[in-house]
């Protein structure tokens, strides 16, 4: 299920990964195609030939560089990225406008989601800012685990 919505194709002729230019960690490269459907005036948008990366850090400014180090900034998105925000209104499901609070609540908006990814219905490469599959944002993976295996073992 982590498969779904893979551009490992695309991935193979840059880089897998870029430290982001403002706090220092490693993250994966996103197609510009992506960012252009989150940027503010993606017309005016000067980006070059080169690989873009998408950093997720709560506590960073920067929400995608580049591999010459250029930035664009969270007041430069028309999308507020919500595993950037950590609030309980922001979404994490961009295909079905899953917030963060609703995926904490309702475990079975995961299973759906689930099963949507499945059957290959999800966008998440043009809806998600990150440009990768939501899944692995939602809450609760430990806790939903945890009782199945407890389950297997009783
Ligand atoms: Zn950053």
């Amino acid at each position: 299920m982590s498969q779904c919505c893979s551009s490992s194709h695309t991935a193979n002729k840059t880089p897998e990964k870029h430290i982001c230019p403002v706090n220092g960690n490693r993250y994966s490269s996103v197609p510009q195609s992506t960012i252009l459907l989150h940027i503010n005036n993606p017309w005016a948008w000067h980006n070059k030939s080169q690989a873009y990366y998408f950093c997720d850090d709560p506590e960073c400014e920067v929400v995608y560089f580049g591999k010459d180090n250029s930035i664009l900034e969270k007041s430069q998105m028309r999308t507020t990225v919500g595993i950037k925000e950590k609030l309980n209104n922001s979404l994490i499901c961009y295909c079905y406008g899953v917030t963060l609070k609703e995926a904490t609540n309702n475990t079975n908006i995961k299973e759906f989601v689930i099963q949507q990814t499945k059957q290959h219905s999800c966008a998440c490469e043009s809806r998600n800012p990150s440009g990768k599959c939501c899944l692995k944002d939602f809450p609760g993976k430990k806790s939903l685990t945890g009782k199945l295996t407890q389950t297997k073992n009783s």
